[in-house]
């Protein structure tokens, strides 16, 4: 009876330790795989807004989030789709995470990456791997990296998954017209639109770097330990959510690896993607936000041509 008894408490034991090594700290090839696995299957559809595949991913999300110890808010809101001007009901979510610091921790960082894809068109699915499965795994995954690490961040951090960005960026749009904190304490966006094809050369590429005192100048500095080469510019603000707040007057970032022959196609596949590339991506991106959010760097808007 008691070996019985031990031998139960041994596997529970065993269990728990194992179970916990599922979620863990570091960034690996193996969580964004599967993050990017459960967004680009065939029964989500491409993620159209709007679609009960679209709460399916709200759903995952959520549940993400929570399971890191994260306080998450969904924002709703009416997207106007492309094809035909008629409305649907869709989201944004959002993991909050307060800083530490008395008075800085008003100052708040956004990382974000939209979720949404173009759904189905006749037979086919526009799984949208790249585009953006790859950045909402990166934000999951940094963003369980930063939990980790919560008692040295001095400013708050709010990571969003985006709806209905592929409509026009109405996702960021909502929020910019909507924020949940003060639009002036919003001090950096940070947008990963596209991480999964970093190439030979390990070419990151991001625009706005500019528009932050300094940003060019880490966002390079950077590179090497990550085992990345960023291709930095000033301005060149364009192309994704990250829009919706320079227009506001925010500070951002937008980064991505670089476009390739599967964008907007059915064969933006998980099979293309370069994913353990993207591990040194998100490596990249995280360590941005840590020497912003654990230090007194200065933050200021500076407009780019
Ligand atoms: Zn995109």
């Amino acid at each position: 009876m008691d070996i019985i008894k031990n031998l139960a408490l041994f596997f529970l034991i065993f269990f728990c330790v194992f179970a916990e090594g599922f979620s863990q700290e570091a960034i690996t090839e193996k969580e964004l795989e599967s993050h990017i696995q459960f967004l680009t299957a065939d029964s989500l559809a491409g993620r159209f807004p709007g679609t009960k595949a679209n709460q399916q991913v709200v759903n995952y999300l959520v549940n993400d989030f929570k399971s890191n110890n994260i306080p998450t808010l969904i924002q709703e809101f009416e997207a106007k789709l492309r094809k035909d001007t008629t409305s649907v009901t869709t989201w944004n979510v959002l993991g909050l995470l307060e800083g530490k610091d008395s008075i800085l921790k008003k100052e708040v960082i956004i990382l974000g990456a939209h979720y949404d894809h173009l759904g189905k068109k006749r037979d086919s699915i526009y799984h949208g791997a790249d585009d953006n499965a790859s950045g909402t795994a990166a934000l999951l995954e940094i963003a369980e990296k930063i939990v980790a690490h919560k008692n040295e961040i001095k400013r708050s951090v709010i990571f969003i998954a985006f709806g209905a960005e592929e409509q026009g960026l109405l996702g960021s749009q909502f929020f910019v017209e909507n924020p949940i904190v003060p639009i002036k304490n919003i001090k950096l966006m940070i947008n990963m639109d596209m991480l999964g094809s970093l190439n030979e050369k390990s070419h990151v590429y991001m625009g706005g770097a500019g528009t932050f005192p300094g940003g060019e100048k880490l966002m390079k500095k950077l590179g090497k330990p990550n085992h990345v080469n960023p291709v930095v510019h000033a301005g060149s603000v364009d192309g994704s959510d990250h829009v919706s707040f320079y227009k506001k007057g925010i500070s951002v970032l937008g980064i991505h690896t670089g476009g390739n022959e599967n964008y907007h196609k059915p064969t933006d596949t998980i099979e293309t993607l370069n994913i353990s590339g993207e591990v040194n991506v998100a490596n990249y991106i995280y360590q941005a936000i840590m020497e912003i959010a654990t230090s007194e760097w200065k933050l200021k808007f500076i407009p780019q041509d």
